[in-house]
């Protein structure tokens, strides 16, 4: 180990977009902030790339750029099951699909120029009395963020592992070069395995594939979609298969004492809902918030109400992602109810609150459920 002891109000472990929010967020309110991350820009991760549009907005309010030429505008979600098509769109704003490379990018440029210590390829290897320990020294810190992802080690060594639940879900993604097709992100829903397409410019698309049972790879995955194998063919693929999983990870609470968990780090359910950047991004507003009032009880009150929608939507999505039968009742009632399924989306990214659903809108979509209905 090294020698190097470095002091700072906040230290902050791992720097993928959770822990480079938070650092912006902590600068944004003067706060100094050093982020450590074991890996070297340019820093990939699974993931499916769509921003949705309360992520767009947070990114904007961090004065976070991105340049129109690599990014692609997503308009609406379709679901596709078989025959079986129903879309939305997006209540007002577009949501963004955008390559995690040039995200991080963005993200780590914006918290270099607000004052952020970005130290690359420097892995925590534990935490001291005083902060945090790494192989060259040891920062210390008046406040410790883990913002290490869905195997937090921060989450571990301060004991806030909670215990995972259900069937073990796991994703996988690649690109292809191929001019999108949609303005949509699709959704291939099939049994046991899902694939997401997000168009992430004029000529590219990220395919990410999630799924549950037995070891698979991407390919073979792939082939359980034929409607998107025939999209994709001739289309050279852009990266290598990068996977990820188990994705269900609890927790007991996101702080204790001095320590505050972010983004995956914090608890993931799921990818099926597609906002774990979005929901990151929020957290990290309101964890900064929380420190410039040092009140940590504050950020977890915030954090269980930002919570509280994805984790039932994401509940809701997997319960019919197992039940093919109600998830063809589903998007046949979506597609018969287009209206529904816009109110549906609108709530999804806080655009509107949950009750603007009505009594009528769960009323339908409770008759639409019922086997009867389509019988
Ligand atoms: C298949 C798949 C599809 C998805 N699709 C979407 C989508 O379309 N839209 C969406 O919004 N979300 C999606 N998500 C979720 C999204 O990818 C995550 O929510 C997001 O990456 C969380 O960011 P994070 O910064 O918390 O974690 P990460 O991106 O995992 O970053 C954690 C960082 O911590 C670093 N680190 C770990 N340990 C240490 C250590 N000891 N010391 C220093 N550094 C360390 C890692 O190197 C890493 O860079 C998807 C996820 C999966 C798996």
């Amino acid at each position: 180990m090294g020698g190097r002891v470095a002091e700072t109000e906040v230290v902050v472990v791992g720097g993928g977009p959770a822990g480079l929010a938070t650092a912006l967020e902590l600068r944004q309110r003067g706060i100094d902030v050093v982020v450590v991350e074991a890996s070297t820009p340019p820093v990939d991760k699974a993931c499916g790339e769509g921003i949705m549009p309360d992520g767009v907005a947070r990114l904007l309010s961090m004065g976070v750029e991105l340049d129109e030429r690599q990014y692609g505008r997503i308009r609406g979600i379709r679901y596709l099951d078989g025959e079986r098509i129903a879309e939305a769109a997006f209540p007002s704003h577009c949501a963004l699909g955008v390559r995690r490379t040039i995200l991080h990018e963005a993200l780590s440029e914006r918290a270099a120029e607000a004052g952020a210590v970005l130290a690359w390829g420097e892995r925590a290897l534990g935490l001291s009395a005083r902060g945090v320990v790494t192989a060259r020294g040891e920062i210390s810190a008046r406040w410790i963020v883990g913002a290490d992802g869905l195997s937090s080690a921060v989450r571990h060594w301060s004991g806030l592992e909670g215990s995972s639940r259900g069937h073990p879900r796991f994703g996988v993604r690649r690109h292809f070069l191929i001019e999108p097709w949609s303005d949509r992100v699709e959704v291939y829903w099939g049994d046991h395995c899902e694939a997401y397409v997000t168009p992430l410019g004029s000529d590219e698309v990220g395919v990410a594939l999630l799924w549950s049972g037995a070891k698979a790879n991407f390919p073979e995955l792939l082939q359980r979609h034929p409607a998107l194998v025939s999209r994709l063919e001739g289309a050279e693929p852009s990266s290598p298969a990068r996977g990820k999983g188990p994705l269900d990870r609890r927790v007991a609470s996101v702080a204790k004492g001095r320590v505050a968990l972010v983004g995956d780090a914090a608890g993931y359910r799921d990818a099926i809902t597609g906002e774990g950047l979005s929901l990151a991004f929020h957290q990290a507003a309101a964890l900064a918030e929380a420190i410039a009032g040092e009140d940590l009880v504050a950020y977890e009150r915030q954090v269980a109400r930002l919570d509280t929608l994805p984790n039932a939507l994401i509940a809701a999505l997997l319960y019919v992602e197992r039940r093919p039968a109600v998830r063809r009742r589903l998007i046949d009632t979506l597609a018969a109810n287009p209206a529904l399924f816009a109110r549906l989306l609108a709530i999804h990214v806080r655009e509107q609150p949950v009750t603007s659903l009505g009594v009528r809108g769960v009323l339908k979509l409770a008759v639409g459920l019922l086997p009867s209905a389509t019988a």
